[in-house]
């Protein structure tokens, strides 16, 4: 059975698509089989693996609105596939703003993904939800899915005055909805050591969740940027890179982790 992890901050250009493309991208690099879902209507995490958005047949809002299932509206990248780093993915476009409004008046309307996913659960060791910059009913279907929650963060003055609320929606969640649901860590993204002010934040954000910070680090890395615009994750896209080789070990630190959860 599949792992669930959202990749959440509701905080925008974190670096959640990157650390899911890239994430996906290490894992099935280390073999496992992994399902990549697009839950942002900006579709960064659809074009970002290799699939045009604008040329979807099917995607994540059909499967939201039960028109579709994962079965029928899961789609590869061959790209990805020729690297050796092929993934499925659940698309995702502009269509999946409507989805917020439609579903309003839809029962279980939280739940929806979770029930679309029980049926491919069992194809996979992974699957990674990429969640939009909101605490939104999408980002809320992606929770009440998940098991875990991977959140990206740089380092930076505000970063822990934004996790405070995002930590309290993952506790109402967790109470209401998930009892499944827990952090599985903070990754620190964008890293410059030499920054001192990111140092300081990153030695607080230790101090204050331990092991739940990642002993990976995900450096500032140009080829990590430029990658999305060939429709490719980083990892795909320059594997000798700095922030290739350190999403690699991302994905080999999540594989030792599940094995103690
Ligand atoms: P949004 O909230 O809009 O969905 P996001 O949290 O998904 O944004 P990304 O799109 O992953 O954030 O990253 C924001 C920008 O920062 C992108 O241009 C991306 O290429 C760049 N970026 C992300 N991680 C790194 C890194 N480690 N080094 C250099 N640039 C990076
Ligand atoms: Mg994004």
């Amino acid at each position: 059975m599949a792992k669930i992890f959202c990749v959440a901050n509701q905080k925008g250009g974190v670096g959640k698509t990157t650390t899911t493309v890239n994430l996906a991208a290490g894992l099935a690099k280390v073999g496992q089989r992994v399902l990549m879902v697009d839950l942002d209507p900006q579709g960064n995490a659809t074009m970002g693996s290799g699939v045009d958005k604008r040329k979807l047949a099917l995607s994540v809002y059909d499967v939201l609105l039960e028109t579709a299932s994962i079965v029928e509206a899961r789609v590869q990248s061959s790209k990805l596939q020729d690297a050796g780093c092929g993934y499925d993915i659940l698309g995702a476009n502009r269509e999946l703003a409507g989805a917020e409004v439609e579903m309003v008046e839809l029962e279980r309307r939280e739940k929806r993904l979770k029930l679309a996913l029980a049926v491919v659960e069992k194809d996979y060791d992974f699957i990674l939800i990429d969640c939009p910059p909101s605490l939104s009913m999408l980002t809320l279907n992606g929770l009440c899915c998940a098991h875990g929650v991977i959140v990206p963060m740089q380092c930076e003055y505000f970063a822990l005055e934004g996790l405070a609320d995002l930590v309290n929606t993952i506790k109402q969640v967790h109470a209401n909805l998930n009892k499944d649901l827990a952090i599985i860590g903070l990754l620190r993204v964008m890293f410059d050591p030499r920054i001192t002010l990111q140092q300081q934040v990153s030695e607080q954000l230790k101090a204050r969740f331990a092991e739940k910070v990642f002993n990976t680090v995900i450096p500032r890395n140009v080829r990590l940027a430029e990658a999305p615009s060939y429709g490719l994750p980083g990892v795909v896209f320059d594997p000798s890179s700095k922030g290739a080789q350190a999403f690699v070990a991302f994905a080999q630190e999540m594989v030792e982790r599940l094995q103690k959860m």
